[in-house]
């Protein structure tokens, strides 16, 4: 059973079931995709039938963020926690590390995948990341051309969203790998190009405040999350949930 957040079912998992439950997932053929939809990604879906309709298809759907919890709990049906899909990533390849399972990269600016890849196996000692692909193609299918000839297992496709679970949607099946996560700008922090918060604005679920701190043209895209759990209370309040 999932639990509904305002029209996107949500698996109520800790970061650790997650993490099992994409292993699992590699022992039988594929595609199967993990999102991890914020608020604004879950806004997102209210008005992009198609992009909600690839959402509730996916086989593990985890709460990037801590609005999500926060809304999860207004509506009365709280879930366990948020599971940070960086986090998430960043736990799988710790346990992909050594066993010979394949990781490739795609999405990005030119050369971030790349550095992302040199930064994770340095990480990860043990970690395959097989191959590493730009965000920026102009012919959908040669990233997954790329993919397939490279064997690759699992794929973080970091194109933004929708555009990742998209192109998930459309390709993951020619690719050929068992596992996709849609991880929108993960790739930019595992290059070192962009900061993820610091650890104390990270336990107290304020990173979307460094975010913003950090990028402040972001404010326009999360002023949505106020309104957010205000349409969250509503729903409580009127039933319709
Ligand atoms: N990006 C990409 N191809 C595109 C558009 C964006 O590879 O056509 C990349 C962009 O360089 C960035 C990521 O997708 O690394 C999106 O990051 P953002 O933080 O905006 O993602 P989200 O907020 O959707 O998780």
């Amino acid at each position: 059973m999932r639990t509904d957040v305002l029209g996107v079912a949500f698996d109520d998992v800790t970061l650790d079931e997650a993490v099992d439950r994409a292993l699992a997932m590699l022992e039988e053929d594929g595609p199967h995709m993990v999102a991890t939809p914020n608020p604004e990604i879950v806004q997102r879906a209210k008005k992009d039938r198609e992009f909600a309709g690839i959402l509730a298809q996916a086989d593990l759907v985890i709460p990037d963020g801590v609005g999500v919890v926060y809304a999860a709990k207004i509506l009365g049906r709280p879930l366990k926690g948020r599971v940070p899909g960086i986090d998430f990533a960043s736990a799988l390849m710790g346990r992909m590390a050594g066993t010979g399972r394949r990781l490739y990269l795609l999405g990005a600016a030119p050369g971030v995948a790349e550095q992302a890849a040199v930064n994770l196996r340095a990480k990860y000692p043990g970690l395959v990341v097989c191959g590493a692909h730009d965000g920026f193609f102009q012919d959908d299918a040669s990233p997954a051309a790329a993919i397939k000839a490279a064997r690759a297992d699992v794929v973080f496709v970091c194109l933004g969203v929708p555009k990742q679970e998209k192109w998930i949607a459309a390709h993951g099946r020619e690719a050929g790998a068992r596992l996709y996560v849609g991880l929108g700008g993960s790739l930019d922090v595992f290059a070192g190009r962009v900061e993820r918060a610091p650890e104390s604005f990270q336990r107290l679920g304020l990173e979307w405040l460094h975010r913003l701190i950090k990028e402040p043209s972001r404010i326009g895209r999360m002023a949505k999350l106020p309104l957010f759990l205000v349409s969250a209370a509503g729903a409580r309040l009127t039933g319709k949930q």
